[in-house]
C-alpha cells in the first residue's frame, strides 16, 4: 500500500526535477564505485545508461543534493536488478525426497556450503536432510562432507568405495526414498576449470537425480570468472540458482551485479565464512549498498524523503479534516488513478471507500473520463484551482471552452470535489482518515 498510495504526494514533495548535467556527474562517480566493486566494464556501462535514463527529471527531495539524489535512484536500481523472482533465501523441495544438486569448480565452496544448507534446512526449516559426496577425485573428500555432517548433526551417506558418481547419486535417492527424508542434497566434484569431463559426469548425476535445484556454488572473489563459471554451468547443466560465497572478504561484491546481469539466475544465498552458521540469505539491499559504497548518502536520501512525506502528509491530512479538499487535491487523486488503473482499485484500498468506488464505477469513470476531468482542471486559474466556489456561470463557460468540453461536465466535477471533500471531512473525525494515511507510510 505503502508504495502505491506514496506516489499521491510525488507532486508536493518535488522541489524540482533532476537536470541531465546534474544525473552526469553524479553517475560518474558512481561508475568509478561499480568498477571499483569489481562489476564488469560491459555491465556497469549498461546499467548507467538505464539509470541515467532513469534518473533525468526525477524529482528532487528538498534537503539532499541533486547527486545525493542520484545515488538513491542508483541504489534502488541495483537492488531491482540484483532481485531475483521469488523469496530469497526460497528453494524448491516441497515433493520428498527433493534433491538439491551442488554444482561448481573445485575450491568454490561446495562442500561447506552443502553443509551450511542441510544445517539451516535442517534447523530452520525443520527438514530431514540427507547429504551425500559425489567427489571421487579427491582424497579425503568424502570423508570431510562426512565430518561436517556429524559436526552438524546431519546424516550423511555412507560411503562405499570405488562406487562413480551416478551410482552414489541413485543410491542417495533410494536411501532418502526409504529413510523418509525431505531433502537429499548431491555434493559434486569440481575441477580447477570448466572442462568437458567435469560437466559429461554432471550431467550424468542430474540425469539421475532429476534434482529440484541445481546451485551453483561460486567464489564471490573471482569476479568475472565467476560469471563465466555461472554461464558455462548454465548452459551445460542448467542452473536455477547461485551461491555467492567467500563474501566475508574484502572484495565488495560487484560480481553480484554482474551475475545477475548476465546469466539473469538467481543469487539464493552467500556464504560469509568458513563456520557452519555463516550462511545468509543473499538480501539485496545489503550487497547494493556495499557495492555502492554510498549506504551513508542512501539513508540520508531515505531519510529527507520520509521526513518531507511524513510533514507533508500531516499537513494534508489537517486540511482535509477541516473539509479542505480544493482543485489541486483532486488533480492529484485523479492522476494517481489514472495511474493506478482506474477509480476501483484506488478507492478499495481505502477504508470506507469501496461503495463510493462501486457507485462511480457505475457513473462510467473511465480512463478517457479521467483525462477529460483533468484536462478541465488545467484550464482553470490557480485562484480557482485553490478556491473552486468562485467558479460561477462566466468562469465555467470559459474554462469548459477552454478545455474542449461541456458545462455539465464541469459541473459534475465540481460535484465529485464537494463530495470527496465531504467525504474526508467524515472520515476525518472518526479517525478513519488519519488511518488511511499513517497506512501510506
Ligand atoms: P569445494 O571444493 O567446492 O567443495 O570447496 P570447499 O567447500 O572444500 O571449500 C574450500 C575452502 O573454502 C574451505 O577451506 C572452506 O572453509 C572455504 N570456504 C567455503 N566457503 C567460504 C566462505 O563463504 N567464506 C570463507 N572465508 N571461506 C569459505
Ligand atoms: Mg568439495
Amino acid at each position: 500500500l505503502s508504495d502505491r498510495l506514496g506516489g499521491v504526494f510525488d507532486r508536493l514533495t518535488k522541489q524540482g526535477a533532476l537536470s541531465e548535467d546534474d544525473v552526469r556527474t553524479a553517475l560518474r562517480e558512481v561508475r568509478v564505485a561499480l568498477l571499483e566493486a569489481d562489476v564488469s566494464l560491459p555491465v556497469a556501462r549498461n546499467f548507467i545508461k538505464a539509470v541515467e535514463k532513469k534518473a533525468t527529471g526525477a524529482a528532487v527531495t528538498k534537503s539532499v543534493t541533486p547527486g545525493q539524489q542520484v545515488v538513491k535512484i542508483v541504489h534502488d536500481e541495483l537492488i531491482e536488478v540484483l532481485s531475483g523472482e521469488g523469496e530469497p533465501g526460497e528453494l524448491r523441495i516441497d515433493q520428498a525426497p527433493a534433491p538439491i544438486l551442488m554444482v561448481g569448480l573445485q575450491g568454490g565452496g561446495k562442500t561447506t556450503t552443502t553443509a551450511k544448507l542441510a544445517k539451516r534446512l535442517t534447523e530452520r526449516d525443520k527438514k530431514k536432510v540427507l547429504m551425500a559426496s559425489l567427489d571421487v577425485q579427491r582424497p579425503a573428500a568424502m570423508e570431510q562432507l562426512e565430518v561436517l555432517g556429524k559436526q552438524i548433526g546431519v546424516d550423511t551417506l555412507p560411503i562405499v568405495k570405488g562406487e562413480d558418481p551416478v551410482a552414489i547419486a541413485k543410491r542417495a535417492k533410494t536411501q532418502a526414498s526409504l529413510g523418509g527424508y525431505d531433502v537429499y542434497m548431491l555434493d559434486t566434484a569440481g575441477r580447477l576449470s570448466i572442462d568437458e569431463e567435469l560437466m559429461a559426469q554432471v550431467a550424468a548425476v542430474r540425469d539421475v537425480a532429476n534434482p529440484r535445484e541445481t546451485l551453483l556454488v561460486v567464489d564471490g572473489l573471482t569476479g568475472q570468472d565467476a560469471v563465466h563459471t555461472a554461464e558455462n554451468f548454465d548452459e551445460r547443466i542448467g542452473i536455477s540458482g547461485v551461491v555467492l560465497t567467500r563474501m566475508d572478504g574484502d572484495g565488495r561484491g560487484g560480481a553480484a551485479l554482474s551475475m545477475r546481469a548476465i546469466t539473469g539466475k538467481p543469487i539464493k544465498f552467500v556464504g560469509l565464512g568458513e563456520k557452519m552458521d555463516a550462511l545468509e540469505t543473499f538480501e539485496p539491499d545489503r550487497v547494493a549498498g556495499r557495492i555502492l559504497g554510498m549506504g551513508d548518502i542512501v539513508a540520508l536520501v531515505e531519510k529527507a524523503q520520509q521526513t518531507l512525506e511524513a510533514e507533508q502528509a500531516e499537513r494534508m491530512m489537517k486540511r482535509f479534516q477541516k473539509g479542505q479538499f480544493n482543485m489541486n487535491d483532486l488533480k492529484m487523486q485523479l492522476e494517481q488513478m489514472q495511474k493506478m488503473g482506474g477509480m476501483e482499485g484506488m478507492m478499495s484500498m481505502m477504508p470506507g471507500m469501496g461503495k463510493m468506488a462501486k457507485q462511480m464505477d457505475g457513473a462510467g469513470i473511465d480512463d478517457s473520463m479521467l483525462r477529460r476531468q483533468i484536462a478541465l482542471i488545467n484550464s482553470m486559474t490557480k485562484k480557482e484551482r485553490a478556491n473552486p466556489q468562485l467558479l460561477q456561470a462566466s468562469r465555467k463557460k470559459r474554462i469548459a471552452k477552454g478545455s474542449g468540453l461541456e458545462v455539465s461536465e464541469l459541473n459534475k466535477l465540481l460535484k465529485m470535489q464537494r463530495q470527496m471533500g465531504d467525504m474526508m471531512k467524515k472520515m476525518g473525525k472518526g479517525g478513519a482518515l488519519k488511518q488511511a494515511m499513517s497506512g501510506m507510510f
